[in-house]
C-alpha cells in the first residue's frame, strides 16, 4: 500500500469512531430535548415533525467559537452600512410604508425614520434574513458547544412560535445563532415583543413587513425610547478634553457638557439643558466625537456594539435628509460602499481571482486574492477592502503605478 493510502486510510479508521460518537452524542440529546419539550410548552408532535431525523450542523458549532482574525475598523462597518444605495432603498421604504409607519409612530412613540433604519441594517428591508433554518442550528447548540442551556430555551421558544402557528416551520431560516426574520430577532425576543400589526392573528416576522416594523418599535420602546429624544449628535471638543469623561454610560447634563466647552457641530445650541448624554469617540481621539442620549442605548441593546448603534443612528439621520459626518475618520485610506466592494469583486474576478459570486460582502476569498494583490504590489499584506485597493485594482493590470489617494 502506498504510504501517502495507507496514511489516508488510518486517519479514516481514527476519525470514523468520532463521527459515530457525534451522531450518539446528537441522537441520544434529541431524545432528551424531546422529553423535555412538553414542560416547556411544546407538543411531542411538534418536536417529532420539526426536529426528530434533523441531522446536526457543526459548522454552527464552530461559529460560536469563532473569533474573526479581521477586526473591521469602525469606518469600513459604517461605510457599508449607510452607504448611498442603502439611504435612497430607505427612503423608498419610508414612502412605500408610510401609512404603517405613522400607526407605528402613534402606537409605540418611534419614528419612521428610526425604525427603517433598523429595518435596514438587520435584514436589508427584508431582503437578507439570513439561509440557514434556525431549529437545526439551534437544536445543534443545544446538543454541543460551551452554551447548550441558552440554546435548549431558544430552541424551545422557536418551538412554540411553530407551535402558535406565527410562523411556518420552512420559513424559520436565519443566522447561525438562531436569529431569524426581518427583524433578526432571536426566538426569546421574538416571544418578549414581537407583535401582529397587520391583524391576521400571527407574529409573523419573516413574512410580514407591518409586523417586522410594529416589533421592532416595540423592541425599542420595551428597551426604554424616549419620543422626545434623538439619538444624540455629533460634537466638537474643546482641546484636551479629560479623558475620564468619555463613555457612552457616563451621562450627564448637557447643561455640564456645555460648561466643559462641548459644542454641537452644527452649532445648534445643547438643549434641552437637563437631557442627559454620554460622550463617545468610536475612533479615539482625533476622529468624529458624539453625545448619546439614552435612546442610542436604546438601539444599543438590540445589538451590544457602539459602531452598530451608530450605524443605525446615523442612518436614521440620513434618511431624515442629515449630512455625513462632519469630522473624518482618522484614516488616509477610508472605507468602501457596496457598490464600490461589487467593483473591487468585479475587478479581481478580470484578473482571474476566483472569488465567487460578486455581492459586496468582503468575505475570505475576496481578502486572499486582496492579499495576493498587495503582495505583488510590494504593499503592506492586510487584505481589506479600502480606498486605496480600489483605485490600484482600477489602473490597468501592466506596469502602470497605482494612482495615489486623494
Ligand atoms: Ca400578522
Amino acid at each position: 500500500m502506498p504510504k501517502q493510502l495507507a496514511t489516508a486510510v488510518a486517519l479514516l479508521v481514527l476519525l470514523i469512531p468520532a463521527a459515530q460518537g457525534a451522531d450518539e452524542t446528537f441522537d441520544h440529546c434529541v431524545e432528551e430535548l424531546r422529553a423535555a419539550a412538553p414542560a416547556k410548552g411544546v407538543s411531542a408532535e411538534v418536536f417529532d415533525r420539526n426536529i426528530r431525523g434533523l441531522q446536526a450542523d457543526m459548522s454552527v458549532v464552530a461559529s460560536l467559537d469563532y473569533q474573526p482574525e479581521f477586526k473591521t475598523p469602525i469606518w469600513d462597518y459604517l461605510s457599508g452600512l449607510v452607504d448611498d444605495e442603502r439611504i435612497a432603498d430607505g427612503q423608498a421604504m419610508l414612502d412605500q410604508w408610510a401609512g404603517v409607519l405613522t400607526a407605528v409612530q402613534a402606537r409605540y412613540g418611534v419614528d419612521p425614520a428610526t425604525v427603517v433604519a433598523v429595518w435596514g441594517v438587520e435584514s436589508n428591508f427584508g431582503r437578507n434574513v439570513g439561509k440557514r433554518p434556525i431549529l437545526t442550528s439551534l437544536t445543534t447548540l443545544s446538543c454541543f458547544g460551551r452554551r447548550q442551556d441558552y440554546f435548549r430555551s431558544e430552541l424551545f421558544t422557536a418551538l412554540q412560535i411553530v407551535e402558535h402557528g406565527d410562523v411556518e416551520p420552512a420559513r424559520l431560516t436565519g443566522s447561525w445563532a438562531g436569529a431569524f426574520g426581518q427583524t433578526q430577532f432571536m426566538p426569546s425576543t421574538f416571544a418578549r415583543v414581537a407583535v401582529d400589526f397587520d391583524g391576521d392573528g400571527r407574529r409573523d416576522l419573516v413574512s410580514s413587513a407591518p409586523d417586522a416594523l410594529a416589533s421592532t418599535a416595540n423592541f425599542l420602546a420595551d428597551a426604554g425610547w424616549s419620543p422626545d429624544l434623538p439619538w444624540g449628535f455629533e460634537v466638537a471638543l474643546p482641546t484636551g478634553i479629560d479623558d475620564s469623561l468619555i463613555g457612552r454610560r457616563k451621562k450627564r447634563p448637557l447643561a455640564e457638557w456645555a460648561a466643559h466647552g462641548v459644542k454641537r457641530i452644527d452649532g445648534q445650541p445643547l438643549e434641552p439643558a437637563t437631557t442627559r448624554a454620554g460622550l463617545i469617540l468610536p475612533a479615539g481621539e482625533g476622529g468624529p466625537a458624539f453625545l448619546v442620549t439614552p435612546n442610542f442605548d436604546a438601539i444599543y441593546a438590540y445589538n451590544a456594539a457602539e459602531s452598530y448603534a451608530l450605524a443605525i443612528a446615523h442612518l436614521s439621520d440620513r434618511l431624515r435628509g442629515g449630512k455625513p459626518f462632519v469630522t473624518r475618520w482618522p484614516t488616509d485610506d477610508p472605507g468602501l460602499s457596496r457598490a464600490e466592494r461589487r467593483e473591487v469583486q468585479s475587478l479581481l474576478l478580470q484578473r482571474g481571482y476566483a472569488i465567487g459570486e460578486i455581492d459586496g460582502v468582503i468575505g475570505s476569498a475576496t481578502r486572499q486574492a486582496i492579499e495576493d494583490v498587495q503582495r505583488q504590489a510590494g504593499l503592506e499584506v492586510d487584505g481589506r477592502a479600502g480606498r486605496r485597493m480600489l483605485e490600484l485594482l482600477r489602473a490597468p493590470a501592466t506596469k502602470a503605478a497605482p494612482q495615489p489617494a486623494d
